[in-house]
């Protein structure tokens, strides 16, 4: 059931059912904006009907006869139009059932998107990721990404009227007591914050997602058999258990979701329901929704389980607890043991071929457009596994090693780590730290104009690798 509420595929974003009664708003029905404000019931369903019905045999010409109601209808395909239909007729919900258009997100919308790309759950515990500077309500029609947020893209941002930054290194990193002018943090923030623009930073979030920078380096250098260079065991998540009755299950499944639980890699509004059977017997003073006070009570509930990090249980909890029909819900939350999976920071992966360590980095230079790469190691060596971390990733070296990688890629590190490279006789190849994430934030922007078609999303042009070589 609740896969009802979920869009089935990009040609019905733009097609969403709720409840009439329903007191949530969801994420996708707030930025849509009604194209048709009321639709009559019945000649709704009548109309999806007959086009079924034509369509079913080929006949398209009395799709020139339709109403107007069903004329804006025919973009979609039997097996929507069939979805649609189910919904209709699923006499166990009252639904409205909307066609709409797209309108401007808001910082709210393209944030709760991020975090899909991106959960915040693989973020380093020292990171300071997520919406820093500005308000989710405000509009995010305009969108900037960059690697990092210096005085030449804020002043880029300003000019082109973007409304959210997505900046990949963070601002505010250290924790601070004042903001003037006087820094050069401070004036950059100032700046933004007369203009209403937001400042948003997936960070390490972003470096370890399953499509971010470091899959994508894994992927542009041809490996193969990807894994995380380091997993991340799911320890830090826990299940959140409860016991709803049936027509409060989306609702308080939907109030869970959008509190950031039930994400799982690349899936969201993950959760698993099973039907039971719930006992209870409420003093004289209770007001039970179901039954009466006083008196042993049966009562069909669903069983809702719920994957969340731990940084969201409070807000999780609060979420459940606001849209949970009874009085005293049971709420169970159960700490999961570490597992392995597919979660986890920087990659490594197989070369279809053996190269050698020089033929390798200077393909990675000539992938990242980097112009120079620093190797470590005997140049006229093969290497088949490679172990790969973003940016100033040197502490990945010990990792590499254990996998048993026989060259590790990253961004920068320090010195005495090439010497431990050389001692341990694992190749290493310093690309530079801008080019081993900056092409990320465009392809980043690409995504977020993917989701939302109706914004203006475009990487920073004025961004620039401050080290040049002479
Ligand atoms: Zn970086």
């Amino acid at each position: 059931m609740s896969g009802l509420l979920r869009p089935v595929n990009p040609d019905t974003m733009r097609i969403f059912a709720r409840r009439q009664t329903s007191p949530l708003d969801f994420t996708r029905a707030e930025r849509l904006k009604p194209e048709i404000p009321q639709i009559p019931l019945m000649d709704l369903t009548s109309s999806i009907d007959r086009m079924k019905t034509d369509r079913t045999k080929g006949d398209h010409t009395s799709e020139k006869r339709i109403s107007p109601v069903s004329a804006k209808l025919q973009k979609f395909s039997p097996c929507v139009l069939s979805w649609m239909a189910g919904l209709i007729s699923a006499r166990s919900f009252h639904l409205e059932l909307r066609l709409e258009t797209m309108s401007v997100p808001t910082v709210r919308h393209v944030t709760e998107v991020l975090e899909q790309i991106a959960s915040p759950y693989l973020a380093a515990s020292w990171d300071n990721t997520g919406l820093l500077l500005g308000s989710p309500g405000m509009d995010a029609g305009r969108i900037l990404t960059c690697l990092t947020l210096t005085s030449d893209v804020a002043q880029e941002a300003v000019e082109t009227n973007a409304q959210l930054i997505v900046t990949h290194h963070p601002v505010l990193f250290k924790p601070v007591q004042k903001l003037t002018t006087q820094s050069v943090e401070g004036a950059i923030l100032w700046k933004l914050a007369r203009a209403g623009i937001s400042v948003y930073s997936p960070h390490t979030a972003w470096d370890d997602a399953p499509t971010g920078i470091n899959q994508q380096l894994a992927e542009r250098l041809g490996l193969h058999a990807i894994q995380p260079l380091r997993v991340k065991p799911l320890s830090a998540a826990l299940k959140i258990v409860t016991f709803v009755p049936e027509n409060s299950l989306e609702i308080v499944a939907e109030a869970i979701w959008q509190a950031g639980a039930g994400t799982i890699g690349e899936y969201s509004r993950c959760s698993f329901f099973h039907a039971g059977t719930g006992t209870f017997q409420g003093s004289a003073a209770t007001n039970p929704t179901v039954g009466t006070a006083g008196v042993f009570e049966r009562a069909p509930e669903f069983r809702l389980e719920i994957l969340c990090p731990k940084n969201r249980l409070e807000t999780a909890l609060k979420a459940l607890r606001a849209a949970h029909p009874y009085e005293e819900p049971a709420i169970d939350v159960i700490p999961l043991e570490p597992s392995s999976g597919s979660w986890g920071s920087g990659r490594r992966g197989v070369l279809h071929q053996p190269e050698t360590l020089k033929a390798f980095a200077e393909r990675c230079r000539d992938v990242l457009q980097s112009g120079h790469v620093m190797v470590v190691g005997d140049g006229e060596r093969l290497v088949t596994t490679v172990a790969i971390a973003c940016g100033a990733a040197g502490e990945y070296l010990s990792d590499a090693r254990r996998a048993g990688c026989d060259v590790f890629l990253t961004g920068e590190t320090r010195f005495h780590t090439a010497l431990e490279a050389r001692e341990h006789h694992t190749g290493l190849v310093l690309a530079g730290h801008f080019a081993t994430e900056r092409f990320a934030m465009e392809a980043l922007a690409n995504r977020l104009q993917q989701e939302f078609p109706e914004a203006n999303v475009s990487a920073s042009q004025v961004e620039q690798d401050p080290i040049w070589f002479c």
